[in-house]
């Protein structure tokens, strides 16, 4: 989709004639319309999704962790409510960022820049702490005022009561980001009492840290420069994107309601109030086209919206459009039903990834195996040689019991004819199957040796295959795995 070139602030370099572009700092203007209703309660809920996601609990027996959501480093688990994810089965998570990408993906050929513009939490707490300096410092002008101001006890006292406001949202965020990684009520606890971890608290200070310089100081630096998601972005949109537009037709050109009505028909709708760019939270213009810095935040639709109704003009001089919409009424064209821009091949084709890798996961994870069986020969001695004519192998088995209970598993042996294994205390004789117990959530190591007649070894090995079958309380087989390796003998 074309895009304007960047348009250097007042004052400047323009791009193309320097290396560095010296920052123009913005003082967004306080706005009101159904956008900003809508980020404000997007704001309240992804918040408050972050801060008490780690208090809520989820039992599940004694001997799992009841944090619903916990990222147990010690013990290398994810537990996501029901589902819990072993180290093994991290092709989960990795299908869970590719899900997210093609997600954002889907969202921004349909919709443009959505994401950006209401659920990142760059947006998210960049607008918390412009909230916070609007209320401290003032609207605009007062901070504009404020800025060029120079040094005084007012001034002082409105900047370190600011900074000290954001430090501690700042505090409470990285202090709710390291309750993710360790059973929350304790940390507190340990939080409280200074008994905390090294690494809780250096967790704390580097994410305190990154909140404040970021969302306080950096804000819409950090989408310009650092994030690649705007350049990402750019080659997805096409002309049936929707994104924030000025309708430059009906806009243009700009002059005063005294203009237009001495010149009916040769003045267009804009008043060139600046509104738009007064509350613009990255400082630019819409009316000079679709630009890489533009997070479709849609809070210069709102105010466009309100001087329209106070010149009572018909709203949407800015507004979301697609490319193709824009041109038809700027023709007078009738415009494309709503269902056949959002129902386009390429959208239904991400969406059709998006719910077929979904689909996958959850027929894998309700399907998945909760016990797994891990066999190594071991190599000194690779065999014996028994003086009863039988050779015998020694192998590490681990057994990994998936589920919150202790559980009882079968372990056999498939290959050479007449293989028995051997009790691991060495007290029992050998037999054909072996009964081992497992504790919860946890992998339980073995050595089992395992004896054949050697009439039984075509060749100095043979293929092996232990297979273990979990048993519950009744006695029923409640899963199965199976690990295959080689039995070794003398050349022959
Ligand atoms: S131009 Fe409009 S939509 Fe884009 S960032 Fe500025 S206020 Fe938000
Ligand atoms: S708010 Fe509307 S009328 Fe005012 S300058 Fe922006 S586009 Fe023009």
């Amino acid at each position: 989709m074309p895009t304007a070139p960047l348009q250097a602030a007042p004052g400047t370099t323009p791009p193309g004639e320097g290396f560095y572009r010296r920052r123009v700092k913005v003082h967004p203007k306080k706005v009101s319309g159904p956008f900003r209703q809508l980020k404000w309660a997007i704001l309240f809920v992804t918040l408050a999704i972050y801060y008490v996601t780690p208090w809520l609990r989820w039992d599940r027996g004694p001997h799992a962790p009841d944090q619903a959501v916990l990222v147990d480093l010690a013990n290398r688990r994810f537990f996501f409510g029901p589902i819990e994810i072993w180290p093994q089965e991290l092709y989960y998570v990795a299908g869970l960022l590719i899900m997210a990408g093609i997600g954002l993906f889907l969202v921004t050929t349909t919709v443009g820049r959505a994401w950006c513009g209401y659920a990142c939490p760059q947006t998210v707490w960049t607008d918390l702490f412009m909230a916070v300096e609007r209320w401290i410092e003032g609207d605009r002008n007062e901070r504009i005022r404020l800025d060029r101001a120079p040094m005084s006890v007012a001034k002082l006292a409105k900047r370190s009561s600011k900074h000290a406001v954001w430090l501690l949202i700042a505090l409470l965020t990285g202090g709710a980001w390291v309750f993710y990684f360790a059973d929350a009520p304790t940390l507190a606890r340990q939080l409280l009492d200074g008994s905390a971890p090294f690494v809780a608290w250096a967790s704390i200070g580097v994410l305190t840290f990154t909140t404040w310089s970021l969302a306080g100081l950096m804000r819409e630096q950090v989408c310009t420069y650092m994030c690649p998601w705007p350049r990402i972005q750019s080659a997805m949109l096409d002309e049936d994107s929707f994104i924030v537009t000025y309708k430059g037709w009906r806009g243009e050109p700009r002059g005063s309601a005294k203009e237009k009505a001495a010149n009916p028909g040769a003045i267009g709708d804009c008043v060139d109030c600046l509104a738009c760019v007064n509350v613009c939270p990255t400082g630019i213009d819409i009316r000079e086209g679709p630009q890489l810095e533009c997070i479709s935040c849609a809070l210069c639709i709102d105010a466009c919206n309100d001087v329209m109704a106070r010149l009572g003009r018909a709203p949407g001089l800015i507004g979301y459009s697609t490319l193709r919409r824009d041109m038809a009424e700027a023709k007078g064209e009738p415009l494309q039903p709503m269902w056949q821009v959002i129902a386009r091949p390429r959208v239904l084709l991400y969406f059709a990834l998006w719910s077929a890798i979904g689909l996958g996961m959850l027929v894998v994870l309700a399907g998945r195996e909760r016990m797994d069986i891990l066999v190594s020969q071991e190599r000194n001695p690779l065999y014996v040689q028994m003086s009863d004519g039988t050779i015998r192998n020694s192998y590490l088995v681990k057994l990994v019991n998936k589920e919150a209970r202790p559980r009882r598993f079968e372990v056999t042996v498939a290959g050479p004819a007449g293989a028995r294994i051997l009790d691991p205390a060495g007290s029992a004789p050998p037999a054909p199957r072996i009964e081992l117990p497992v504790r919860p959530d946890g992998i339980d190591s073995t050595r089992l040796h395992v004896r054949i007649p050697a009439t039984s070894l075509a060749g100095d090995t043979v293929e092996i295959r232990f297979i273990a079958r979990a048993l519950d309380s009744t006695g029923e087989a409640g899963g199965e795995a199976s690990a295959t390796t080689r039995f070794s003998g003398p050349a022959r």
